[in-house]
């Protein structure tokens, strides 16, 4: 036992890099290539090595073609993962705002998919505010069949800030509305939104991270000015405390951040075990069993 970190479960992903009681379910993972980008645990085989070394039991992913590019050809790298590993992955269908005219028609198409949860939205990637217009036929028929939203979501951002993810938790009471990136560096206001809204939950990608993403070329790039440094040590702590460990959920961007990396930060958090099996798969767990992955033959 590591004398500084009396959690059975930190024990456990120490000496062996998971834990059988505490086994993960990462609700914010791609899938496939990223222009521009070398990701050495993109290949289909060395992400499964790198899910599975550290007790992932479910993926829920999109591939980055389908929010960077070709929306369906994308979707469609998506539906192949999801075929490839049924019992790993769970799919985010992507619908871009940028194409409304075809916006109806991708919601349509979403219904002859497999193993699919939910959609999973970039305001900032296609510069178009997650509470415009455009986004409501999504976002009206994920609350008619209760489907889980994953959004990127950025502190400060004219697309997608928290104050943003407010405004469509109120009219959409049906969505599990997932921040990703909990609005980073603007956490102080996701935690509210996640305490005040029961369908709304916190999402932990590169949350943990100490990043300057003011250096990013596009996407998270609403210039984030975190207090003293670019340090976020504490959060964890903080959305437990203020927002409760059942409206927090595990995520990575992988294949973008290690689920050790991420795993390490929740077994050294300031917090029991209970909330951490509650964030590591229990919120998930919850998520899942409210929506049925469609099922199209
Ligand atoms: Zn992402």
């Amino acid at each position: 036992m590591n004398p500084t970190n009396p959690s059975a479960l930190a024990h456990d992903f120490m000496q062996q890099g998971y834990s059988d009681d505490c086994p993960i379910i990462d609700t914010h993972t791609h899938y496939g290539p990223y222009q521009g980008a070398y990701l050495p645990v993109m290949p289909h085989e060395k992400m499964l090595h790198a899910l599975k070394r550290a007790g992932v039991t479910k993926a829920l992913c999109s591939s980055h073609e389908a929010i960077l590019g070709d929306v369906d050809f994308g979707n469609a790298m998506t539906q192949q993962a999801v075929d490839r590993e049924p019992d790993l992955f769970l799919g985010y269908w992507v619908v871009n705002p940028r194409y409304s005219d075809a916006m109806q028609r991708l919601i349509s198409d979403y219904e002859n998919t497999r193993g699919f949860v939910g959609f999973k939205l970039g305001p900032e990637y296609h510069t178009y505010p997650l509470d415009g217009p455009r986004y409501a036929p999504a976002l009206e028929y994920a609350n008619e069949h209760r489907l889980i939203v994953l959004i990127h979501t950025w502190g400060g951002s004219a697309f997608d800030s928290p104050q943003q993810v407010a405004t469509v938790a109120e009219r959409y009471p049906e969505v599990a509305l997932l921040m990703g990136h909990s609005g980073f560096g603007d956490f102080e206001t996701s935690v509210r939104v996640a305490r005040d809204y029961e369908h709304a939950y916190l999402e932990l990608t590169c949350v943990y991270s100490a990043h300057d993403f003011s250096m990013l070329p596009a996407g998270s790039s609403t210039p984030v000015q975190l207090a003293s440094s670019l340090h976020v040590n504490g959060i964890i702590e903080y959305m437990v405390e203020h927002a409760s460990s059942n409206k927090i959920v595990f995520g990575t961007d992988m294949p973008w951040y290690s689920p050790h990396f991420a795993a390490g930060a929740i077994m050294f958090a300031r917090i029991d075990d209970e909330a951490r099996k509650d964030i590591c798969y229990r919120n998930a767990e919850g998520l899942l069993e409210r929506v049925r992955p469609t099922s199209a033959a």
